[in-house]
């Protein structure tokens, strides 16, 4: 792991994510302070008991002007609330000071920094690691959440080498791997393999709510059930967020999803074994292989 060098990082958003950063970056030495901005002031009580942050603040105004040359601002809200907050950065932080984010969706934060500054300024590097859970809060955070993870920095375009490698190198210090895309692709990409899956488990637990028979499926819904839906969990406002984010990516994502329980359907109404079967081993081949290469990458392999 290196060590960048940062004066101060300021964390907006102290929850899972942004916590968690906070947690890693002072564990591993990487930044001299570490401040943080939260809606919620028993987060913040939280995080300066536990020694997790240095500095705190409810409202970004108060800390952004004293930040400048070398220090960095990491957004960890629910990615619709980073228009007000980029409104904030534009009126009140120095140009010199690194900005990079945590958000599930990529599109929505360039389009928002597009409109706020009428271009996209040198010192924002979007970033978005692959690391988390169905829990929420900075009370769930930990240290090593990112180690062996892999962060997706999408660069604007317009990001200065230094801004660029100050994020890099924060990754890294905290044992993640970075992968480069464009945000569209990122977009896309996540929009089929975590947009989709949290779709699919929100509406599977929503439609058995709603069936009259609702006490007696949730009594025998065994462990299949328990693992496709431990996602429907997650934090209701964050997804609604990601969900209309990344509306177009998911929208296409659930036409194909689609198409394919059509042919499941097809495959049962003609009762085709054999379509049914090619069906599944495919997914069953896809998943081992997943699930293999999962266990390669945590080996450090
Ligand atoms: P969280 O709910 O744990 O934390 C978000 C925090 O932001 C909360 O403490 C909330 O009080 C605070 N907040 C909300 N609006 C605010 C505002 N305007 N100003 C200041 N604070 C505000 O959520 P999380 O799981 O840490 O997710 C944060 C971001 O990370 C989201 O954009 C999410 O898409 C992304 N993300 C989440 C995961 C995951 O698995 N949870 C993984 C990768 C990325």
């Amino acid at each position: 792991m290196t060590k960048p060098q940062i004066g101060r990082m300021l964390v907006v958003g102290l929850g899972l994510i942004g916590g968690s950063l906070a947690m890693a970056a002072r564990r591993w030495d990487l930044v001299g302070e570490v401040w943080a901005v939260n809606r919620s002031r028993p987060s913040l009580d939280f995080a300066l008991q536990q020694g997790i942050v240095d500095r705190v603040a409810q409202d970004a105004e108060t800390l952004l002007p004293e930040l400048g040359p070398g220090d960095v601002v990491v957004i960890g809200v629910p990615v619709l609330a980073v228009g007000p907050l980029l409104e904030q950065l534009a009126r009140s932080l120095s140009p010199e000071v690194t900005v990079t984010d945590v958000g599930s969706t990529k599109g929505w934060l360039v389009q928002e920094a597009q409109r706020v500054w009428g271009k996209l300024p040198e010192a924002l590097v979007p970033s978005h690691p692959i690391a988390g859970s169905e829990k929420s809060g900075v009370q769930a955070a930990h240290s090593d959440l990112f180690v062996d993870h892999r962060v997706i920095i999408t660069p604007t375009g317009y990001e200065s080498r230094r801004h660029r490698e100050c994020v890099e190198e924060l990754w890294k210090g905290v044992g993640a791997r970075i992968d480069l895309m464009s945000p569209e692709h990122h977009d896309e990409i996540l929009g089929a393999t975590s947009h989709l899956p949290h779709v699919l488990a929100f509406v599977l637990v929503d439609l058995l709510a709603s069936m009259d028979e609702k006490r007696e499926v949730l009594k025998y819904a065994a462990g299949g059930f328990r693992d496709f839906t431990r996602i429907a969990s997650s934090d209701p406002l964050m997804w609604r967020d990601i969900m209309i984010a990344n509306r177009a990516a998911i929208s296409e994502s659930i036409d194909r999803f689609e198409q394919h329980l059509d042919e499941l359907k097809d495959a049962l109404a003609s009762e085709s074994e054999v379509r049914l079967m090619k069906m599944f081993q495919r997914a069953q081949a896809t998943r081992n292989a997943f699930v293999r290469q999962s266990e390669k990458n945590r080996a450090g392999e």
